[in-house]
């Protein structure tokens, strides 16, 4: 391979969001600087990125089945691998014959130098920076489903939770500034996009670096022309501040949708978590929010089965949870991961028990999103349709408040904000199918 062909880049990206507007940026920058274009079907790739993920010890398995197949598949691509996993495995990623390049998240926004030096000559690199003194912000903005744009504003987190590998992998809190923030969802505005989604890891901590607060992003950006929705992806509660939650009920364009992740609803469980709130916190966050938006829809993280999560911690948790009033549950198990502090917790939660566990809750989150959706059967709410894949007959979107429609698919809805009656009945997956649509 020389760099004066077009080379075909192929991604795997496991994870978050943010890998995905990640991996989405980098191939952006390959086709931009004329070095590679992404792979279309089966195209043979001469370039695999593994963008990886390391929440989870399955998590990291999956990155390593995942590199070792594409080495099978692409014997003669240049294998790139970088994100969360890299950075806390690197050497012995470095290691895996046929692995050439292994970056950290600090050389995220320098793949594509990386790729180019390789092609130059073909040295194999290994470049990560400890996670104390990660400190560039890569931005990045991708257009997830099709319609929806995935807009990256923070990165890294400071909080250190017991359980949480993250701060290890990503780093120390920073930020975009909100200038450049603004910059690009212009340019998803001049793009066609109507809606963006906030990302980050730690959003609600956003400049911290620059000086900056999370409330004069929010406002800078509802003053964009062209972008008819925002959500916040997920906020710490601690962060949710009251004057963001207020200024959101009367924004021009931010949806009455919240994501917070509460973890366990037992203070017990919360203070060996190393949470920075009490349930009562996160009540009155809740509380607020039903008050300035009636119909929003609040979606919250639960990890169960923690190590020191006794069974009356759970049953407590449930209940707590339950008495909320918030509409879905984000179920995960835990998992045990090196180097964190929860390893010094003695109670292990049979694995057994943790199944059953994310089963009753999940069976709560069940409850609870089909009491809310049934407060909106027959009514009329705005619905953004997204871009169906190629030959669908139906097409998707959610409302305002993030409930997920179905409507025969029109041309014309796509990518459109569209008053719709939703109909009298609820899908097995949740979902409601569109009675009339006012246009
Ligand atoms: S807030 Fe806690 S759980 Fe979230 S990324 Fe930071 S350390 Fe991890």
């Amino acid at each position: 391979m020389t760099n004066e062909v077009l080379h075909r880049v192929k991604f795997v990206t496991l994870g978050c969001k943010l890998n995905f507007s990640e991996s989405a940026t980098i191939g952006q920058q390959l086709a931009e600087r004329g070095i590679a274009t992404t792979v279309k079907g089966d195209e043979e790739p001469d370039i695999c990125v593994v963008n990886t993920c390391s929440v989870t010890s399955l998590a990291d398995r999956k990155c390593r089945q995942h590199i070792r197949s594409l080495i099978k598949r692409h014997p003669n691509a240049l294998v790139v691998v970088t994100g969360c996993y890299a950075q806390l495995q690197g050497k012995s990623i470095a290691e895996i014959p046929g692995v050439d390049i292994v970056l950290g998240n600090e050389q995220k926004g320098d793949v594509v130098d990386y790729i180019e030096h390789w092609l130059n000559n073909h040295k194999p690199a290994l470049a990560v920076t400890p996670h104390k003194d990660i400190r560039t912000f890569a931005p990045s903005c991708e257009c997830g489903d099709r319609t929806r744009y995935f807009l990256k504003v923070q990165d890294g987190c400071d909080y250190y939770c017991s359980y949480c590998t993250i701060p290890l992998a990503r780093g120390r809190s920073r930020s975009g500034t909100i200038a450049s923030i603004v910059d690009q969802a212009r340019d998803v505005a001049r793009r066609g996009g109507k809606e963006i989604v906030i990302t980050g890891v730690n959003i609600g901590d956003f400049g911290k670096n620059t000086g900056e607060s999370f409330i004069n992003l929010l406002k800078a950006l509802d003053r964009v022309e062209g972008i008819e929705r925002y959500r916040i992806s997920s906020i710490e509660p601690d962060l949710l501040d009251d004057e963001v939650i207020d200024w959101c009920a009367g924004s021009r364009a931010f949806m009455p949708h919240f994501h917070i992740p509460l973890q366990s609803g037992n203070d017990e469980v919360l203070r060996l978590m190393r949470r920075h709130y009490d349930r009562s916190l996160f009540a009155r966050k809740v509380e607020r929010i039903h008050e300035a938006m009636p119909h929003a829809f609040i979606g919250v993280d639960v990890m169960v089965g923690t190590r020191g999560e006794l069974p009356e911690y759970f049953d407590d948790s449930l209940q707590f949870i339950g008495s909320l009033g918030v509409q879905h549950l984000h179920v995960f198990p835990y998992s045990e991961r090196p180097g964190t502090m929860a390893l010094r917790i003695p109670y292990i939660v049979p694995k057994a028990e943790r199944d059953s566990r994310v089963a009753r809750m999940m069976e709560l989150s069940d409850r609870q999103q089909r009491q809310f959706i049934e407060r909106f059967l027959t009514a009329e709410r705005p619905v953004l349709f997204e871009q169906p894949p190629h030959g669908s007959k139906v097409m998707h979107g959610f409302t305002d408040n993030y409930i997920r429609v179905n409507a025969p698919y029109r041309e014309q809805l796509v990518n459109t904000v569209t008053t719709v009656r939703l109909g009298n009945t609820i899908n097995d997956d949740l979902s409601v199918d569109v009675a009339k649509t006012n246009n």
